[in-house]
Parts: structure tokens; C-alpha cells; sequence
């Protein structure tokens, strides 16, 4: 069976990588049918115009991240009102990035405690992670330079976390963190530049949709 976020991935024409390690395997419904769900998901596809173009970027990236339109327009408008300084010369479209990367739980994600974003999430919202010491339970909790991100010791003994410590020697976090596996503690080391994040979208299309 082909479950909803597999559907959002065949939407967009892309792999959204929502679903850990199946997204990497023949299994990954992408590969299986790669064309777009529903009746007519096989007709040929109509070019599209830059509006529509710059609209499906966006629900490429919001897919991924998981965030709503709200959300998302907060992200971006945060982006754009941040001037270029001497500490950060980043474009709106990279800043926009970052601060989507910067999610508690994305940031859980990419320490490796879970295997999908929609799985940090959930494991934020539940209440089994500490920043800097303090229990976090808001997964758009925006991380800084210097946090910590520990495992709630209580959570650290239950099931979910069972295979952790076997699967976290495997991951690779990125440059902007640190990750200390023995004792589960992660540290945000830099702000996300754009090549650690390494996204695949096209985000500038993105911000010429907005500022029509
Ligand atoms: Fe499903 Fe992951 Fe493949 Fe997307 S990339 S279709 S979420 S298995």
C-alpha cells in the first residue's frame, strides 16, 4: 500500500525523503511509479509558467520540512527582513533555508535520534528531548550557536530509543553539528551555510513567487 507522504513525493515529481531509510530502498514508492497519483497521474504533464513553477518549489519545501503555509510565510518573511551584515552576507533564499534547517525537530532528525523529520517531531512534541538542559516540547523551537540537544534520560531507556546507539554510529551528521553519540548529546557548532544544507531545491523560485 502506498501511504499519504509517499503521495505528496509522486505530487511534486520528486523524492521528499519523508519515510528514513525506505526512501533509499527499491521499495520507495517514487521508483515503483513515478508518475502522479490519481486517475489522470499518467497524462502528460503541461509545461508549467513560472507561477506554477515557483508554487510547486514551495510545496517541495514545505513537504519536507512539514510545516504549513502560515509557518512557512513566518519563515519566509523573516528571511527577507534580515539585512545582509558583516556576520551574514546569505541571500533571503538561503536564510530562508537555514531557518527551516534550525527546527528542533529537523535538527533532531539530522543528529540522527530519528529517522524522519515527521518521527523528530513527534519525538519532540512527546517531550523526550532537552535543550540545554531543559525539556523542549515545540518542534519549531529554533536552535542556536552553542545548544545542546540531549535525550530526556527518563526517554533514553524506553523502546523507541532501544537501537539508537547501534544506529547513530552509522549516521553522519552535518558539519554545522556535533554529534557526540556515546552520550547522546548533540551541539549546534555553526549556523547551516548553504552548502552543508545542500538542498536540492530551487528557492529563489520561491522567493520571486512571493514577492509578486
Ligand atoms: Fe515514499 Fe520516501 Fe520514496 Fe518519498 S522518497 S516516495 S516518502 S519512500
Amino acid at each position: 500500500m502506498i501511504d499519504s507522504k509517499c503521495k505528496q513525493c509522486r505530487a511534486v515529481g520528486e523524492k521528499l525523503f519523508l519515510k528514513g531509510e525506505r526512501c533509499f530502498t527499491p521499495k520507495c514508492a517514487f521508483i515503483r511509479r513515478s508518475y502522479r497519483p490519481g486517475v489522470h497521474g499518467q497524462a502528460r504533464r503541461r509545461a508549467l509558467s513560472e507561477f506554477a513553477l515557483g508554487l510547486l518549489e514551495k510545496q517541495k519545501v514545505k513537504r519536507t520540512y512539514g510545516v504549513r503555509e502560515r509557518q512557512f510565510k513566518n519563515y519566509f518573511e523573516a528571511a527577507s527582513l534580515k539585512k545582509p551584515s558583516k556576520v551574514s552576507a546569505l541571500k533571503p533564499a538561503d536564510l530562508l533555508l537555514a531557518g527551516l534547517e534550525k527546527r528542533l525537530d529537523n535538527v533532531v532528525y539530522r543528529l540522527g535520534f530519528a529517522f524522519s523529520r515527521s518521527v523528530g517531531r513527534q519525538l519532540v512534541s512527546h517531550g523526550h528531548f532537552f535543550v540545554n538542559g531543559r525539556r523542549v516540547s515545540v518542534p519549531s523551537y529554533e536552535v542556536r550557536v552553542g545548544d545542546a540537544i540531549t535525550v530526556r534520560p527518563q526517554s533514553a531507556k524506553m523502546k523507541i530509543f532501544g537501537d539508537l546507539k547501534e544506529s547513530l554510529k552509522k549516521h553522519k551528521a552535518p558539519a554545522w553539528l556535533i554529534m557526540d553519540a556515546k552520550n547522546f548529546e548533540g551541539k549546534i557548532k555553526t549556523e547551516p551555510t548553504p552548502e552543508e544544507i545542500g538542498s536540492p531545491f530551487n528557492v529563489s523560485l520561491i522567493i520571486d513567487h512571493y514577492s509578486r
